[in-house]
């Protein structure tokens, strides 16, 4: 069978755009289905907010007005260009992408992504490419299944194209008044049912409203989530965020495919935010000398011989950061111990690390931030680093941490699960440490057994890190295990 012609769909591709891990994956998975074979095409909004030196690169596809119904007529705008063998195209509108972040308020958010959704589709035949598979990802691109199936169900491409959507969070959905999506939108009514696109919430059932991301389930032909062990998370009600009856009513066209992560952009031998560049052969040199460059940079005591734990993340309430709060002191009270914090989000969260870092100064640094220089060097300098989440779809911190040499402390949940084996002192197997119940002082037990493997046996520690480090986390084989999914879509 010829390799097939997949177009992406999303909200955010790196690296033009990145809030946050969607974008990895928009980023990488398609560069690695291209080395291939497979077609890969990607649309994402052209926002305002895109780097000039990507403005400056496209050229123009197409434009034409669209109708969207209750809101008028709305131009569409078609840029290109390629890179490393993919196509991508950046969907202009002023009045949607012209101002503001990727992301705004939710008021405003719905429309513009009913609209992007649309749009893409009525773009596919003025650009003149039909592709086999059109694969969405998360609520912002969840109408699209929707309208293929609808408003555009007697098309050459409703005829020709099948839909698959990746759940990357299923925290976030799309939700709004029933009535104004509708107008919005155009979608007739019946895709409004209670099983497609209509929803009420556990919480409040007497609300008629509409769930983007629920209807691309309900008229995707395959859903796909970012880890094995999530795709069952979200069947219960635990996890599954009010649609954990709609996700085991479709499980039989659910599967789960662990992320990867782009094995070029995270490379501690060419990171050129390091101050030493290593790779597993020299990796405790390499560490090291990196530790010292951020101690130095963070205003922490210099001494290689303390153990640096790092935690980089949005602060928001998913990420397990209550349980860190109970236990900080806890964790660097030894004295031998550093804790490493760089992430931005919910200030109270953030308050509690500015805090944490007033009360330990010199043993606690917290970067209130965004900053990818700043997290390579944390990457490259930590011992360890922590993921202690509530939930966790797929997660790449555990993975880039891996990568750079530095242990993973996770929650036995979704993705972290599934890429962390634990460490098992008696078969000396392993690449992290893990802890299951959502208790703190699970988590802290998990830091003291991984001290204690640091300060006692520091030799299973080294070769641990080798071993992480030479785990294979790239796209590579994920990549397969899309293009298996497409061929078994076109059947
Ligand atoms: P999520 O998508 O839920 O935020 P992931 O673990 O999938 O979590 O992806 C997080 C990505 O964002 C990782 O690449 C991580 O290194 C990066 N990241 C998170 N917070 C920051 C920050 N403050 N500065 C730089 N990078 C960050």
């Amino acid at each position: 069978m010829a390799a097939p012609k997949v177009l992406f769909v999303g909200s955010e591709c790196y690296p033009f755009i990145k809030t946050g891990g969607l974008a990895d994956v928009m980023g990488a998975l398609p560069k690695a289905l291209v080395a291939d074979g497979v077609d890969v095409r990607v649309i994402i909004p052209k926002y305002n907010v895109l780097p000039q030196e990507y403005k400056d690169r496209m050229t123009h596809v197409c434009d034409f007005w669209m109708d969207m119904g209750g809101i008028g007529n709305h131009f569409v705008g078609v840029e290109t260009f390629d890179q490393d063998g993919v196509t991508y195209y950046f969907l202009d509108n002023e009045d949607f992408f012209g101002w503001g972040a990727p992301y705004t308020n939710m008021y405003d958010d719905i429309e513009k992504f009913i609209f992007f959704d649309k749009a893409v589709l009525a773009a596919l035949p003025v650009i003149g490419w039909t592709p086999d598979i059109i694969h969405c990802h998360d609520w912002q691109a969840g109408l699209v299944p929707v309208f293929l199936r609808t408003l555009f169900y007697d098309t050459d491409l409703s005829r020709n194209t099948k839909c698959a959507i990746t759940i990357h969070n299923l925290r976030f959905q799309g939700i709004c008044e029933r009535e104004r999506m509708q107008r919005v939108s155009g979608i007739p009514d019946e895709a409004f049912a209670l099983d497609k696109c209509g929803y009420s919430s556990a919480a409040n059932a007497y609300r008629n409203d509409a769930n983007m991301l629920k209807g691309g389930i309900v008229y995707a032909d395959r859903v796909t989530t970012v880890s094995e062990t999530y795709a069952g998370e979200i069947q219960t009600s635990e996890y599954g965020e009010d649609l954990d009856g709609i996700m085991r009513y479709h499980a039989s066209k659910m599967v789960g495919i662990v992320n990867g992560i782009d094995y070029e952009v995270n490379n501690p031998k060419t990171d050129k935010h390091l101050t030493y560049n290593y790779s597993s052969r020299n990796v405790i040199k390499g560490k090291a000398e990196n530790k010292l460059a951020l101690q130095r940079e963070l205003g922490l005591a210099e001494d290689p011989s303390k153990m640096v734990i790092g935690l980089i993340s949005r602060l928001t309430n998913q990420k397990g950061l209550d349980l860190v709060g109970t236990i900080a002191e806890d964790m660097v009270v030894d004295g031998n111990t550093q804790f490493v914090l760089l992430g931005t989000g919910d200030s109270d969260l953030e308050n509690m690390f500015r805090n944490l870092e007033w009360r330990h100064h010199g043993t606690v640094s917290s970067s209130i931030m965004y900053s990818g220089e700043r997290s390579s060097k944390i990457y490259a300098a930590a011992d360890a680093m922590l993921v202690p989440s509530r939930f966790e779809p797929c997660g790449l911190t555990q993975l880039i941490a891996m990568r750079y040499g530095a242990l993973p402390i996770v929650r036995e949940t979704g993705g972290l699960r599934d890429t962390v084996e634990p460490y098992n002192e008696y078969e000396e197997t392993g690449v992290g440490f893990s802890f299951n119940r959502y208790d703190s002082w699970l988590l802290l037990n998990a830091i003291n057994y991984a001290k204690t493997v640091y300060f006692t046996r520091r030799h299973s520690w080294d070769v641990m890190v080798r071993r992480a480090m030479t785990r294979d986390f790239s796209w590579n084989v994920s990549a397969k295990r899309y293009e298996e999914l497409y061929c078994s879509m076109l059947g």
